[in-house]
């Protein structure tokens, strides 16, 4: 079969489409013909080194496909189900040997690209607003990147709780689809400073919860904007690694919590995956949901998709399709 393979760090030309040995799933593991990758800003992670991964590997953490055969002890899927998954490296490929426990079967009402869509970005935002900060009705929230994959599910699942939704969005296009998808407050933060924008609508320290995947260019003034006793949820890096930060400084803004979470440890046991994959599927049934998938790509293409994303050329999310599909 053939996949993206990176053999060195580096830039996205380090993403190359190779021929590589067949996969065998071996005991509790399913062997999944793709349907389609979910790309990810975690797979740039992964492709620069940031988060360092055992060489060569296969990238790529998302996708959804047919089952097409299952290993020793494996009772829960068979060959021909739908299936998904949102934290499995290896999914840039033709075939991908993914562990039973880390799959969703997916239901007949959603196909299967809107899975490969929806599991990273929308668990992450499903876990961010309803256990890392679980928003309350009238509160008020910050969400940077709110026209990306995150960022759209986020600004969602936010107003569905009843907050009221500050986002931030880089050009007139991306402040359209956060408006679209209900934020409250939208600000270009590439057209002028966001902090003094959220503060001439609501006043100084309006915030309840700042969600910033942006990361090192948002993370100081965000935490400017935020109530005493608010909360800094720092969940990625777009722009860069945030800088370390001393306790004194959240005592100095007002007894601030600071945390830094990762989607593992939200979807750690059965019970948590399978809830949150329920959710969202149902969500995406009733309407309630939508994902906007803002590119097709071939998975050979890969390269030029890291490119898209790394220079915030994107929207809502991109899919990597495999040939002949
Ligand atoms: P997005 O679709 O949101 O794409 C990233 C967006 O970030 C860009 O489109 C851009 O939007 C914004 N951005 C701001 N500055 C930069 C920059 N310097 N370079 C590139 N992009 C920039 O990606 P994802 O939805 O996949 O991920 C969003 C963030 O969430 C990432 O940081 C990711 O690592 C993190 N994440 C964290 C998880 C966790 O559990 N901790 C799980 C999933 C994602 P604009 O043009 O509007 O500024």
């Amino acid at each position: 079969m053939r996949a993206i393979l990176v053999e060195r760090t580096g830039g996205p030309e380090v993403l190359r489409w190779v021929e590589v040995e067949d996969p065998t799933p071996g005991p509790g593991e399913v062997l999944v013909e793709l349907a389609a990758a979910g790309l990810n800003f975690i797979d740039t992670y992964h492709r620069t080194g940031l988060y360092p991964v055992e060489l060569p590997f296969v990238p790529g953490m998302e996708g959804a496909g047919v089952v097409e055969a299952v290993g020793a002890e494996v009772s829960t899927f068979r060959p021909g189900d739908r299936v998904a998954w949102p934290l499995h490296l290896g999914s840039y490929a033709e075939k991908v040997v993914v562990p039973a426990t880390d799959l969703v079967p997916v239901p007949d009402e959603v196909d299967l690209e809107t899975a490969a869509a929806v599991l990273l970005q929308g668990m992450t935002a499903h876990y961010l607003v309803h256990d890392t900060y679980p928003l309350s009705d009238g509160e008020r929230c910050l969400v940077h990147a709110a026209a990306g994959g995150v960022g759209l599910a986020l600004v969602q699942m936010a107003k569905r709780l009843g907050a009221e939704v500050f986002a931030t969005a880089g050009g007139p296009e991306k402040v359209a689809l956060a408006e679209e998808a209900g934020a409250d407050h939208v600000i270009d933060y590439r057209a002028r400073d966001f902090a003094e924008a959220i503060g001439e609508i609501a006043g100084p320290k309006p915030l309840h919860v700042v969600y910033d995947g942006v990361g090192a260019a948002t993370f100081d003034a965000s935490l400017e904007l935020l109530r005493p006793r608010g909360m800094m949820v720092t969940f990625g890096n777009a722009s860069g690694p945030v800088d370390p930060v001393p306790p004194l400084r959240l005592s100095q803004l007002g007894s601030l919590y600071l945390t830094r979470p990762t989607l593992g440890d939200y979807i750690a046991t059965r019970e948590e995956l399978e809830g949150r994959a329920r959710d969202l599927f149902s969500w995406i049934a009733d309407g309630s949901l939508t994902v906007r998938i803002g590119e097709r790509l071939p998975l050979p293409e890969a390269a030029h998709a890291h490119e898209l994303l790394e220079a915030r050329r994107t929207t809502g999310k991109v899919l990597l399709i495999p040939p002949g599909r």
